[in-house]
């Protein structure tokens, strides 16, 4: 059975992230698409609220399953048996970070990991989600940035940040 792991923030998920999940779910029998949980960042969504936001997402997509991991993600792939890592490639300036983490990988794991890259959909190759927070930071309208549902989610997020200076209130 062919696995591949697209691993990532999803701070929060984008159009441009479900476009690579949709395209690689096509390419493999299995996608595990996994959030960093990253304590030293701090994010808008927790780590269990991006799960359930990229399991609502891709409720559709059978073969697609979402997780979470911490720590080294080469020894992720080694507990999930998956030696294939997706990423999604927008400009050239994702490119020289991207291949040093996908080198750095490729070391880690003796050979055993690799990375593909999915160069973006042309309609989201300027979408991030740090563009994405910085509309909501000025209630801007984000219905061509990210799914219907998530709006409000984080819409009630940026009102905390602002009542409290907090996402989590
Ligand atoms: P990171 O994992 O670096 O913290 P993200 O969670 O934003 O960042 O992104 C996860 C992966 O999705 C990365 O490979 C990133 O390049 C890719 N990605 C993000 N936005 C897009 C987009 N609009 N089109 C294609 N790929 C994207």
């Amino acid at each position: 059975m062919k696995k591949a792991i697209y691993p990532g923030s999803f701070d929060p998920m984008t159009y441009g992230h479900l476009d690579v999940i949709k395209r690689a779910s096509r390419m493999f029998d299995e996608l595990i698409v996994s959030v960093l949980d990253n304590k030293a960042k701090s994010p808008l969504f927790s780590t269990d609220e991006r799960v359930k936001i990229l399991c609502e997402a891709t409720s559709e997509l059978k073969n697609v399953r979402v997780d979470q991991f911490s720590g080294l993600l080469v020894d992720y792939c080694k507990r999930q048996d998956v030696h294939i890592i997706i990423r999604g490639l927008r400009a050239i300036t994702d490119f020289e970070y991207e291949l040093q983490n996908a080198q750095t990988n490729r070391k880690l794991s003796d050979d055993d990991v690799d990375t593909i890259f999915l160069t973006t959909s042309l309609d989201y190759s300027y979408l991030s989600s740090s563009s994405v927070k910085e509309i909501a930071a000025f209630n801007g309208d984000l219905s061509q940035f990210v799914p219907e549902f998530e709006i409000p989610l984080i819409e009630e997020k940026f009102k905390k940040i602002r009542n409290t200076g907090n996402p989590e209130g």
